[in-house]
């Protein structure tokens, strides 16, 4: 068996002992003789499976007691519309702020269902920093920002402060990467693919007042607090995204948690910035204080050097490391899965390039 360091922005890198220990438990699950796949999500089996996913979230990010966790589908772009469609309340207006593609995705989704009002945009320098001085109007239903730009690599670090007005976190690219405060959120959102598990499951973590008061015409799948009351199994959800995300949380939580794995994403992540900096030929041009621990964009001096950059790469078992089409580039995602090792190996072969051809 060979495995390859994968730095791809999503779906993205599993830990290997979670990939294992779902190999050995494909066939028999526990001793039930079936694949979880098999199983009935409403049989005692599977419940135990999403009790347990549920409970070790929960302590994990420290949830309190009156927020909602939602295992759902249809990705973050789903939650793009689903947002507005729950938490507008009646009041017609949403507050959102742009740092880059998925938060210009949320606005043009939201745009459908609400006056959309931009608090604040980081545009005006190609989406390179997290602006801090937000224009929020005071009867806006609720504020929306991503947390952490994948494409862009733009990372707010701490949570911005609307006072009373729930704030809502596209945390799709950074969650479980570190501690986070979830009493200062009203609602944060995340397709799993990315740091989670599997494609195909959606994590929502909502402040139980905030559901409720979805629009008329909301299906029911799509209301937060119909699906809370089914224990998010309103329909069949997907059952086994659930129990490898399960997988992820159990390995974090052996890991030591997320104070734990914060550092050793902050050692990762320092390493590249650190040879970034210190090298003319590769360059990062997000502002250092909202520079990404997850997504790290960089641009090699000379465009023409990337297919070599890519293939030479390939060669040494280092894939998807081509930035998004709308930054060019490379990009390097370094999810809490990626280890140090991968990192290294990058940042001793971007050396070596650089020699070659510097
Ligand atoms: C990947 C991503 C999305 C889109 O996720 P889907 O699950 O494909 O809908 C939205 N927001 C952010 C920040 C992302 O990284």
């Amino acid at each position: 068996m060979s495995r390859i360091f994968n730095f791809s922005a999503g779906p993205a890198v599993l830990p290997e002992e979670v990939l294992a220990r779902a190999g050995d438990e494909m066939l028999d699950w526990h001793g039930t003789g079936m694949c979880v796949m098999e199983m009935s999500h409403r049989g005692k089996e599977f419940m135990l499976i999403a009790a347990e996913a549920e409970k070790d979230l929960r302590d994990l990010l420290a949830v309190p007691a009156n927020y909602k966790v939602l295992f759902l589908q249809g990705g973050a772009t789903l939650q793009f519309a689903q947002i507005p469609m729950n938490l507008l309340a009646g009041k017609g207006k949403a507050d959102y702020v742009v740092t880059g593609e998925w938060s210009k995705k949320a606005v043009k989704e939201a745009q459908a269902y609400c006056d959309v009002h931009v608090a604040a945009s980081s545009e005006d320098r190609g989406f390179t920093y997290a602006p801090s001085n937000w224009n929020v109007r005071p009867d806006t239903a609720y504020v929306h920002y991503c947390s952490n730009e994948t494409i862009g690599g733009v990372e707010f670090h701490s949570i911005p402060d609307v006072k009373n007005i729930p704030l809502v976190a596209d945390a799709s690219s950074h969650i479980l990467s570190r501690p986070l405060d979830v009493s200062k959120l009203g609602l944060i959102y995340a397709g799993a693919q990315k740091n989670i598990g599997p494609a195909g499951l959606t994590i929502v973590i909502v402040r139980e007042d905030l559901t409720g008061k979805a629009q008329k015409g909301t299906p029911s799948v799509m209301d937060y607090k119909q699906q809370a009351a089914a224990d998010s199994m309103l329909n069949t959800p997907a059952t086994y995204a659930m129990y490898v995300a399960g997988l992820v949380f159990k390995w974090l939580k052996a890991q030591g948690g997320l104070a734990a794995i914060e550092k050793h994403n902050i050692a990762k992540s320092q390493l590249l910035y650190d040879h970034l900096d210190k090298s003319s030929f590769y360059k990062n041009s997000v502002d250092k204080k909202d520079r990404s621990r997850m997504n790290v964009p960089f641009t090699l001096k000379d465009a023409a050097l990337d297919d070599a950059f890519l293939k030479g790469a390939e060669k040494l078992g280092m894939v998807q490391l081509k930035g998004h089409r709308s930054v060019g580039g490379m990009r390097a995602s370094i999810y809490n899965a990626m280890p140090l090792a991968g990192v290294q190996q990058l940042v001793a072969y971007m050396k070596e390039f650089e020699a070659k051809h510097g």
